[in-house]
């Protein structure tokens, strides 16, 4: 029998809510498919800075390290608004990161099941949206030096930098690739290459790339029609790959185009270890009300299982159930009319029993 380490890191707020009933559905969609787990579970954010003085403890990072896929719920809150930066929960999330060298992250947006009415779009032109993209994360402008504000001619400048390697660009190029590959093999590549070298360099190491992906359509878009043709058309794309703000704002338009937030999983690859967590934050306002939806967090298990242990059918089977159940059953945050409104728990219970 094939046996997995993961880390389950639940965070802060409802990370805790979401993440033990995502953890019940990982041990039985494990067991559907002849697969054993062996869980270990650390604290992080600000959980973990109360306990030991840090967002991210060495025990943490070496569970992480040590697993074959880590598993986190979300970290922040009030409480700790007040920390200094280096310290604050959030800070954790670029640790584990960097740690772990995730330079690709992949955020699906699809919408489940008759979840269509969550939309602020109209049907016709959300109606079988799927689109995953692909965003780099470890360089480009929120990484680059030169940055800070200074001084300059008596008033204050602020400075960041655009800068990427053809390294860099290569091997996300390829996570893009890939990723197009296992889904409808068309990837859009998403630049600024008439206003910024830097871009115009991804441009020409994207279509360096495509040579050695022949059955995967590539087009080219700048950021700015991208977003239009996201809100316009959103069928006409299936994988994006763009740098790391561009992503950063793209993925979270294209993710409101399926209604909520409570449903969106997220993948970060790159390095031997990936790392997946619900898009969502820590939801102080209802954290500890048994009102969180889990199933980013579960969707979340689902990438997990295609990702990193390459069973496809076991994500999939996760889709069916999370599709299936929503059929009846809400969460508040996408309830609606004629469905029975239920709590996070009982959400996690409902998955559970249809796989
Ligand atoms: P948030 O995502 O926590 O919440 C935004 C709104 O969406 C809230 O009204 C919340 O109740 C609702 N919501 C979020 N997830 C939900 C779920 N699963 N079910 C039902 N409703 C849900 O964003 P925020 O309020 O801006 O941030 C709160 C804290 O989370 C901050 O400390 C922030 O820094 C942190 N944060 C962490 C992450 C992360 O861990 N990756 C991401 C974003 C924000």
């Amino acid at each position: 029998m094939t046996v997995k380490k993961i880390a389950v890191i639940p965070g802060d707020g409802i990370g805790l809510e979401v993440t033990k009933e995502a953890v019940k559905v990982m041990k039985k969609v494990a067991a559907n498919h002849g697969m054993q787990l062996e869980l270990e579970e650390q604290p992080v954010g600000g959980t973990a800075y109360d306990l030991t003085g840090t967002p991210l403890p060495e025990a943490t990072l070496q569970a992480c390290k040590n697993a074959d896929a880590v598993l986190l719920g979300a970290v922040g809150g009030t409480k700790w608004e007040s920390l200094d930066f280096s310290v604050r929960p959030e800070r954790a999330l670029l640790g584990l990161r960097s740690e772990l060298g995730l330079y690709a992250n992949l955020r699906p947006a699809q919408i489940y099941g008759d979840l269509i009415d969550a939309s602020t779009l109209k049907k016709e032109i959300v109606e079988g949206a799927n689109i995953m993209v692909v965003r780099e994360l470890t360089g480009g402008i929120y990484f680059g030096q030169p940055r800070g504000v200074e001084i300059r001619n008596g008033e204050r400048v602020g400075i960041n930098t655009l800068v990427y390697s053809e390294s860099e660009i290569r091997r996300i190029a390829k996570v893009g690739f890939e990723t197009a590959q296992k889904r409808s093999k068309k990837l859009t590549s998403v630049d600024k290459a008439n206003v910024l070298e830097a871009t115009e360099l991804w441009r020409d190491v994207v279509i360096e790339v495509s040579k050695d992906y022949p059955d995967v359509s590539l087009n080219h878009m700048y950021v700015d029609n991208a977003t239009m043709q996201l809100i316009r058309a959103p069928k006409q794309f299936d994988t994006i790959v763009t740098t790391n703000m561009f992503g950063d704002i793209l993925s979270d338009g294209a993710a409101m185009l399926t209604g909520s937030i409570g449903m969106l999983p997220s993948a970060s690859i790159g390095g031997k270890i990936g790392l997946y967590e619900p898009v969502h934050g820590s939801a102080p306002d209802i954290a500890g009300k048994d009102l969180a939806n889990p199933l980013a967090t579960i969707l979340s298990v689902g990438m997990m299982f295609r990702y990193s242990f390459d069973l496809a059918e076991a994500e999939e089977a996760i889709q069916k159930a999370v599709i299936t159940v929503l059929d009846q059953y809400r969460t508040g945050d996408i309830m609606s009319d004629g469905k029975k409104q239920i709590g996070c728990v009982e959400m996690g219970e409902q998955v559970l029993k249809h796989l």
